[in-house]
């Protein structure tokens, strides 16, 4: 656990980071790196799990990430289902021994081992990094969560995971349950009860809430996923008045976050500027560059400029990709992972 002394140094390296991000780009802040496609879900809105997820890169290359990049100051990491690595234990605490400026590392697990995901989370806990978070997966109550996740029992074990976390108490560590909002979980039709639609368990206001995006180079999934808007509205809504009201900088972006979800199901876009290589990039777990989560326009691999981040200019592509960022020439998405970073640098002010 982080002295006061460290956790404001690296609170103090955050804003640094993102007023860099603010000035110029190819020196993101925060960096989403997919550590493994593999997971042990077979969930219908992404399709990591049809033929053959890649596994991630060794834990030497991950190691070496780390090393070439010491100026991250938020890592998040993914998959696939990261604490399904066996190996997930040593690759955070690589993270914690590297990560020298890290101020948030947050990923997100299916829930359905809580054993590995307290092993994996142990190093994190025991750290410097001041903030740590986990996501769990619940798509709605037992019995659509299962459906949509395609493996009978998901959601009671995810329900498990998420309760042994809770019992954690670690200042600065927060778990939460996440519910990504598709057409497979979001009826055409509004129901009476909204909250007949939620998790079972969570109450509505410590539910986070997403919208579900396609992506042909990370989901893979190929129809559209997106929930009907007015049922999706009106439950963004219900979650929204249902959350405790707060001044943290986090409940404020996060405040912002679910409002501009609101105009994206209502237009189809958020207006105003992406963070996507200024604030936030994103690795496959080939170690190839891309923009974004949703935006398949790969960069090249890391590893060609040392691992380094701020040498991906030197990627061919990089300033044509970030050329159609700015110029709004990509499929556009409200997609946490960039909405997050982008509302956080404030380049989104113009909303
Ligand atoms: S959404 Fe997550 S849990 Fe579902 S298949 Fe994809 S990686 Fe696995
Ligand atoms: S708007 Fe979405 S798709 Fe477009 S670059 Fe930003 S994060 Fe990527």
């Amino acid at each position: 656990m982080p002295s006061s002394v460290e956790r404001a140094r690296r609170y103090l390296a955050l804003a640094r980071a993102v007023l860099r991000a603010r000035r110029r780009a190819f020196d993101p802040f925060k960096l989403t790196w997919i550590l493994t496609e593999q997971c042990s879900l077979r969930c219908r809105t992404c399709h990591l799990w049809v033929g053959e997820p890649h596994a991630g890169p060794s834990a030497d290359v991950v190691e070496r990430v780390l090393v070439a990049n010491p100026q991250l100051t938020w890592l998040n990491l993914s998959g696939g289902d990261l604490v399904e690595r066996p190996d997930a234990p040593a690759l955070l605490e690589s993270v914690a021994r590297h990560g020298r400026d890290l101020a948030l590392v947050d990923f997100p697990t299916a829930g359905q081992d809580t054993r590995a995901t307290l092993a994996a989370l142990q190093p994190l806990l025991g750290s410097d990094v001041p903030r740590v978070y986990v996501t769990v997966s619940l798509d709605g109550p037992d019995a659509v969560h299962d459906r949509l996740r395609g493996v009978p029992g998901a959601a009671e074990r995810a329900r498990a995971t998420l309760a042994a976390l809770a019992r954690i108490r670690r200042p600065g560590f927060r778990a939460v349950a996440g519910m990504t909002l598709s057409k497979h979980n979001v009826p055409d039709a509004r129901p009476d009860d909204l909250r007949a639609l939620l998790p079972d368990a969570v109450p509505a206001g410590e539910l986070h809430v997403n919208l579900a995006h396609h992506s042909s180079h990370y989901y893979r999934n190929t129809d559209d996923v997106a929930p009907p808007s007015e049922t999706a509205l009106a439950l963004l809504d219900e979650v929204l008045a249902a959350r405790p009201r707060g001044i943290s900088p986090l409940t404020l972006v996060e405040r912002r976050y679910a409002h501009l979800a609101r105009r994206f199901l209502l237009e189809g876009r958020v207006p105003g500027r992406c963070g996507a290589l200024r604030a936030s990039v994103y690795l496959a777990s080939d170690l190839t560059v891309y923009p974004c989560t949703i935006f398949d326009r790969p960069i090249g691999n890391l590893a060609d400029v040392g691992y380094a981040l701020r040498r991906i200019p030197e990627l061919l592509p990089a300033r044509a990709a970030l050329a159609e960022v700015e110029a709004r020439a990509c499929p556009g998405c409200w997609s946490p992972c960039e909405a997050f970073p982008t509302l956080l640098a404030g380049l989104g002010r113009t909303l």
